[in-house]
């Protein structure tokens, strides 16, 4: 009797995956050129087998079964040359040894070997009552071929057991275990033929576990994502890296600029000059922090710090950076904050101010002449405030068809207008961003020509009892005398010690200068009557957060410490004082900021 029963049903499912296979958009990869060619052969290897089982059947011993036997043998040396070739050649992508070039031709070369093996050599027929079976040299041939590759595929597969995923190992299982039930079912019953089964069936759990092309798609795309999100992060690195860099000598800049500018002996024609020297590294540092804050949003390694926060504080340090920022300019500042907004809010301040100061900048740079108007009103509900800031300018104005464009990151408009105006286009897309982080909403109104007006609403939490101390909210640069205060300066950079003992000369106080955080230690374990520390926080071997760590472990001085760093991103503060310092000064270090550390820790 006729028995086509396995080859039928490996071509009804093998074509059915050809359609699969062919009807989705697929990965153009070297695995999936491998894999088509996989059940191109295997359709041809069925095709040929039922032509053999039928042609055997009604006319055995005839010359064409012998010879399409032997083509059929080529079959399965060329199919399991294919699919060793798929897990074997990914696995010496980066090899020093071999090269992919040298694989193929050695693959091409065993391959032909093994079939003119088959051709040469004489296969032996058994066809008797309907049952028919090869053995013989060209048989064994194609056993022994086989064990080769597969042996190969599973010792390629432990090597990079690390690298591959589970799924791959499912088809190689597969054939392993299918090859053994069928060397078993030869012993028992040689007649009943499972190759072309088996070899469909290997190629339908390839389509499943790791060629199917939407897994296929999305594994790529997800591959894709990481390499991007590495990229990424690489970058983010890297600009952290540079704005330190840039940060330090800029430190010496502005050091030395804002004690030469506040020299009395200083001849007038000078004082502009370092006036603008001044004025110039302060856009240097906006633009580094600009590019810094725009890459860290990217990469969402920017994150909303809620705490206590006073909103009057914030108003009153707007106001006053703006009046700074409009200089001399004819224009009339006004500034108003609703006196119903309660004074402490639960939010984010620092994100707030840096939203709210990116308008008011803006504002400042784009109007020549007339009235700024900076005014945060709100709405309650519940515990819940509703900021509603408002900044309103009479400056040039933004054209209708550019509104669309503004808070895109590097896009200046209206270059031919602002090319005297300094700026890297990256202001209103942090600031977009950030809104968006805080849930709040911006909106913007212009008239080209007229003036602009930028409103943000913003939910902040009342605080109903209050933790925090509400300060002073007015900054004001104050004669100190610390004539009687020892101060321990340590920073590994020499020319920074130099900055920082110019700002800290006219306190008069007795300082002390280390170079590293190993002489530090070891200073205060000899002596530790410093009133206060002033410690680098990058510095190599100990860091100055190691440092404050060493200092706190072994109990050797209690006073305080204050961070000094360059790597002064927004929201770098919290992290400081959440490991311990009690204050942080970011470099280049403002007089004023030095002012109010050195008043709220040595002020009698
Ligand atoms: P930058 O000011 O660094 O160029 P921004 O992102 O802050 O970047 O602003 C993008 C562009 O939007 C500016 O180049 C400017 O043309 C325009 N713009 C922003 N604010 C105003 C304003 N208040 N008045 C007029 N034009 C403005």
């Amino acid at each position: 009797m006729l028995n086509l029963h396995f080859q039928v049903a490996s071509l009804f499912y093998i074509i059915l995956i050809i359609i699969f296979f062919y009807s989705k958009q697929r990965v153009q990869n070297f695995e999936t050129r491998i894999f088509s060619c996989l059940l191109w052969i295997d359709l041809i290897g069925i095709i040929f087998d039922i032509v053999l089982v039928v042609y055997g059947y009604y006319d055995p011993y005839n010359n064409v079964v012998y010879l399409l036997n032997k083509y059929y043998l080529s079959y399965i040396i060329i199919w399991i040359s294919l699919f060793s070739m798929y897990f074997v050649k990914n696995a010496f992508n980066n090899s020093k040894v071999i090269d992919r070039k040298t694989i193929n031709i050695i693959y091409l070369l065993i391959c032909l070997i093994s079939i003119l093996g088959v051709f040469i050599s004489k296969v032996k027929l058994y066809n008797e009552n309907g049952v028919m079976y090869s053995y013989g040299k060209p048989i064994n041939i194609v056993v022994y071929y086989s064990l080769l590759h597969i042996f190969a595929v599973a010792l390629v597969t432990y090597f990079n057991r690390k690298k591959l995923s589970i799924k791959k190992y499912i088809p190689i299982l597969a054939l392993i275990l299918l090859c053994f039930l069928a060397f078993i079912m030869r012993l028992i019953s040689p007649g009943t033929l499972l190759t072309t089964s088996i070899i469909s069936f290997v190629n339908v759990v390839m389509f499943f576990t790791i060629e199917n092309p939407d897994l296929k798609m999305i594994e790529q795309l997800n591959i894709a994502k990481e390499q991007a999100d590495r990229a990424n992060n690489a970058k983010t690195e890297f600009l952290s890296s540079m704005s330190h860099e840039i940060r330090t000598p800029l430190n010496a800049i502005v050091g030395f600029s804002n004690t030469l500018n506040e020299n009395p002996n200083l001849p007038g024609e000078l004082k502009d000059e370092v006036h603008d020297i001044l004025s110039a590294s302060d856009t240097l540092l906006e633009i580094v922090n600009g590019v810094l804050d725009i890459s860290k949003i990217e990469a969402n390694k920017i994150e909303i710090v809620k705490e206590e926060y006073d909103i009057k504080k914030v108003f009153d340090e707007l106001c006053k950076l703006t009046k700074t920022r409009i200089g001399n300019k004819p224009i009339e500042f006004v500034c108003k904050m609703d006196e119903t907004i309660p004074r402490v809010l639960y939010g984010d301040s620092i994100r707030v101010k840096q939203v709210i100061l990116n308008l008011l900048t803006n504002a400042a740079k784009y109007t020549d002449e007339g009235k700024i108007t900076f005014t945060i009103d709100s709405a309650k509900k519940d515990n819940i405030i509703r900021l509603i800031i408002s900044v309103k300018d009479t400056g040039r104005g933004i054209k209708e068809e550019s509104i669309g464009k503004l808070f895109n990151k590097f896009e200046r408009l209206d270059e031919e207008r602002n090319t005297t105006i300094e700026g890297t286009g990256l202001g209103l897309a942090i600031t977009k961003k950030l809104v968006d982080l805080m849930h709040g909403n911006i909106v913007v109104q212009s008239k080209y020509g007229k003036g602009s007006k930028f409103i943000v609403s913003l939910d902040q939490r009342i605080v109903d009892k209050p933790k925090l101390n509400l300060e002073d909210t007015t900054i004001i640069m104050e004669e100190l005398d610390l004539s009687d205060k020892k101060i321990l300066l340590v920073d590994d950079n020499k020319l920074n010690i130099k900055v920082a003992c110019k700002l800290l000369e006219k306190y008069k106080a007795d300082i002390t200068t280390l170079l590293s955080g190993e002489e530090t230690i070891e200073l205060l374990k000899k002596d530790n009557k410093y009133d206060i520390i002033l410690l680098d926080d990058m510095m190599p071997k100990l860091s100055g957060t190691d440092t404050l760590k060493q200092i706190k472990e072994e109990k050797i001085y209690d006073g305080p410490i204050v961070v000094l760093t360059a790597n002064a991103l927004t929201g770098e503060k919290e992290k400081y004082l959440g490991l311990g310092f009690d204050d942080y000064l970011a470099k280049p270090i403002e007089n004023i900021e030095l002012n109010r550390v050195l008043k709220k820790y040595l002020k009698k």
